[in-house]
């Protein structure tokens, strides 16, 4: 069977590094490994808009903005073909029959639409294209017979509604459609990346994100305001290193070998954790060292997106070059789909229904 990869993002601002941690690192893994025949990844406009409809100019202006933090971040256009959602209506008319193998209740019943409705304050008045967000989902991901799903944590509800979309359907119109896996990072601190203000979760929509774009100053700045254990006053006090989110990002980010260049006095980050619990040392000597961690991981990256932002008309092209081949195959599965449900009418030339 073919291995094909399908993921993305709303463009609903720019990418941070939770994102990069979460998932995109995982992605350029897995398009580096030879191991997948096809790569799609999506920038989601269509579904920013579930939540953005009275703001399309600012998902219009995030996905230029997401294009250029994949190709910053080691997405090979080669490689991977990056689309716009939009551009692809075949995924709305998917999105249309299979609306009708699923039921209110259970999509209320979705962890993450509940905790996603709660956050936009919805309640009593849900639009119902928001509500339908997790099977266009299972439109985009089933449109390109997807069999690898490399996203965040809080995504796993969305794969497992997807997954009843494919059985449901293939129970009722012949099998036709693929079941995709979650792929998760391997790494527990990845899972959910917290924010700089110690929330559960960095995200865009929170104001406590560390960007992928951000100048190496205001990543300093916003390391050294970190969050950390709030009992850990002095330097000799003995601090916690659970639920600290300068050691989950350290947890995250720290390769071995930045113990050699940057503090050379620890062997490791066991040994650094062992001494912040038995106390005597300092948040900013660890803030400090974290710092040089994240400029070590972020530097090529900036480089990269500036790299590309001084060639806007080749992303562009990028992106309509990608959106053109998504669109090839969306269409295929699309003829597959209306074929099982036999309503593909004077298909190949037929003179009757
Ligand atoms: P929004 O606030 O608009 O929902 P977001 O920051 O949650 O934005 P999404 O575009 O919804 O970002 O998520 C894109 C991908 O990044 C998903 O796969 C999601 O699981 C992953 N992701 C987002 N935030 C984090 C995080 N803090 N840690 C790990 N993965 C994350
Ligand atoms: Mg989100």
């Amino acid at each position: 069977m073919k291995q094909v990869i399908l993921t993305g993002d709303r463009p609903t601002g720019r990418l941070h590094v939770g994102h990069y941690v979460g998932s995109l690192k995982e992605r350029v893994e897995l398009q580096n490994s030879g191991q997948y025949d096809e790569i799609y990844i999506m920038i989601a406009d269509a579904q920013a808009l579930t939540d953005n409809a009275e703001h399309p100019e600012k998902v219009r202006q995030n996905i230029v903005q997401v294009a250029l933090d994949y190709l910053a971040c080691g997405i090979d256009p080669n490689k991977s073909t990056i689309l716009i959602q939009s551009m692809i209506p075949e995924l709305t008319e998917l999105t249309f029959y299979y609306m009708n193998l699923v039921t209110v209740s259970r999509v209320q019943r979705n962890p993450t639409v509940k905790a996603e409705i709660q956050m936009r304050n919805f309640e009593a008045s849900i639009p119902v294209g928001f509500f339908c967000y997790p099977i266009s989902q299972a439109a985009d991901i089933t449109a390109f017979h997807a069999t690898a799903v490399p996203v965040g944590e809080d995504q796993m509800p969305m794969l497992e509604q997807c997954k009843e979309i494919v059985h449901k359907f293939n129970a009722t119109y012949g099998e036709t459609l693929t079941e995709p896996q979650i792929v998760l990072p391997q790494n527990q601190a990845c899972l959910r990346l917290p924010g700089i203000d110690g929330k559960a979760k960095m995200s865009k929509s929170l104001g406590n994100c560390i960007y992928l774009s951000d100048e190496a100053e205001d990543v300093r700045k916003k390391i050294m305001s970190m969050f950390t254990d709030p009992n850990h006053l002095r330097v000799e006090d003995p601090g916690k290193v659970e639920g600290n989110p300068v050691f989950i990002y350290l947890d995250a980010f720290c390769r071995p070998e930045y113990f050699a260049g940057f503090l050379p006095e620890y062997s490791g980050l066991d040994e650094l954790k062992a001494h912040y619990e038995r106390g005597g040392l300092g948040d900013v000597k660890v803030k400090k060292f974290l710092n040089n961690v994240m400029q070590a991981e972020l530097s090529p990256i900036r480089e990269r997106r500036k790299y590309w932002e001084a060639r806007l008309p080749e992303v562009y092209e990028i992106l309509k070059e990608g959106s053109a081949k998504a669109k090839k195959t969306a269409e295929k599965t699309l003829a597959e789909v209306r074929h099982a449900m036999q309503i593909d009418y004077f298909a190949d030339g037929r003179m009757e229904i």
